[in-house]
């Protein structure tokens, strides 16, 4: 084994999040004296100073240092563990964020539809380059010290999006993947990792049992687990969905913030991106409301947060939306802590709902999001009809996978008609006979036109 601590002139480095012992920088999630999980911190001193420029408007200088980076998630690689000399290889991140009147119209009913009109936005990570979700920001992140800690071999255990981030980044960097998954995994998402040249091994189980077995083989093989033995570095890669959602906005924090949940990784490290900008004084001090969002048929964070419990209470899932089957979420301890201490709150969603609101996702604002998606829409409807997001509040909603990898929960919404022959009399007839579907949300029979 290379000598890890050999990297501790770093400007960040590992730290028990419970008795804060510090561990350098080393490939390694769990603090041995005490077993509770690793995180990264920051020497900000030395980021205000690099981002500054020694500048004396501080703020407007670091602001314009970083908005004149090019526009992907390495602009804001100060607040990153990246190694010295990291040179990216790919530009990951920095996907849309806009307004969404359409859907706030749906979300928030009659009386909030016009403020929440222009107080809605969407961070679009379905198109988060190169494997449409957010995991490729995560990935990036975590094969940035791969390669530092000496590794040829990355692995992961996944519900379905980070094994597509690791296979790919690992294709492009010329490290071997090795993926390991619940084998009903839906085909997209398998297919979307095989094509990358990685090995994929399927497993009769959970995930949290294919997650069990990872740290197994991690102890092992010299392999870099990015969810395992790298796991404090891999997450680190979400607090750029918050950066970005803060800069988008010019600058500023919006009041609430819905996060689909599976670990409970990208909840609080978006609040730990809100609180790094807020220190560094890029945006203004101010309360953000988190919220969380999952499905009913495995919502151990959400149960938690509403019966009132600081621990998880460990769940079987049984949902469609796979992505975020985790019956046991590794930081779900801290999910619950960053909610509550917010004053937000948690929701979650049946199937049924889920698949309906891609439908309404897609039907007013264009977006083809898959079921994590479907869970965060519906959730955040729930959360309009209970005021506990008003209209008037800016609000935004985490999408953060693509519609084209879980199709199957599609099947059987849309009917395909009987084609028709090229000509203009049969199209007329076609008009006069044709049923127009039924559009999502709505319960009534469809009407002939
Ligand atoms: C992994 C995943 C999440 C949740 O991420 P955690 O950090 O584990 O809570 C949300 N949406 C999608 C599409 C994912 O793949
Ligand atoms: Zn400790």
């Amino acid at each position: 084994m290379p000598n890890h601590d050999s990297h501790c002139h770093c400007h960040y480095e590992l730290r028990c999040r419970e008795c804060g012992r510090r561990w350098g920088n080393q490939p390694r999630s769990i603090c041995e004296e005490c077993f509770s999980p690793l995180e990264i911190i920051y020497d900000y001193d030395w980021i205000r100073y690099v981002l500054g420029e020694g500048a004396i408007d501080q703020r407007q200088a670091s602001r314009e240092r970083i908005s004149r980076r090019p526009a992907n998630m390495w602009r804001y690689a100060e607040l990153l563990p990246l190694p010295e000399q990291f040179e990216p290889r790919l530009p990951v991140g920095f996907t849309p964020l806009f307004n969404a009147p359409n859907l706030a119209t749906r979300l928030a009913g009659n009386g909030g539809a016009a403020s929440a009109a222009a107080n809605l936005y969407i961070k679009n990570d379905a198109v988060c380059l190169p494997t449409l979700s957010f995991k490729d920001r995560v990935v990036a992140v975590a094969l940035a010290q791969a390669r530092e800690f000496g590794y040829d071999t990355v692995a992961c255990s996944s519900t379905g999006n980070l094994a597509n981030a690791v296979a790919a980044h690992a294709a492009r960097l010329g490290l071997k993947a090795w993926i390991f998954i619940p084998a009903d995994l839906e085909p997209a998402k398998i297919l979307g990792t095989q094509i990358f040249g990685a090995t994929v091994v399927r497993i009769n189980g959970s995930y949290d049992q294919v997650n069990r077995l990872c740290s197994q083989i991690a102890d092992e093989r010299h392999w870099g687990f990015v969810n395992v033995n790298l796991r404090p570095y891999y997450s680190e890669g979400s607090k750029t969905v918050g950066f970005e959602i803060a800069e988008q906005l010019g600058w500023r924090l919006p009041d609430n913030v819905v996060v689909p949940m599976a670990g409970g990784s990208l909840i609080t490290k978006i609040k730990k991106a809100f609180d790094e900008l807020t220190k560094l004084g890029l945006v203004d001090e101010k309360p953000v409301k988190f919220f969380g969002a999952q499905a009913t048929g495995c919502s151990p964070i959400s149960t938690a947060v509403k019966t009132g419990c600081t621990e998880i209470d460990p769940q079987k899932p049984a949902t469609i939306a796979r992505s975020l089957a985790i019956g046991n979420p590794a930081d779900g301890h801290y999910a619950i802590k960053a909610i509550k201490q917010s004053g937000g709150w948690s929701e979650d969603v049946s199937d049924p709902e889920v698949v309906d609101s891609i439908r309404v996702l897609a039907e007013t604002e264009g977006i083809f999001t898959e079921t994590a998606g479907g869970v965060t829409v519906g959730c955040a409807g729930k959360l309009y009809r209970q005021d506990r997001i008003l209209p008037e509040e800016t609000t935004v909603l985490c999408i953060t996978g693509n519609g084209l990898k879980t199709t199957d929960v599609l099947a059987g919404v849309y009917e395909l008609e009987k084609p028709i022959t090229p000509k203009l009399a049969e199209f007329e007839s076609y008009l006069r006979h044709s049923v127009q579907p039924v559009p999502a949300g709505d319960e009534a029979v469809a009407v002939s036109a």
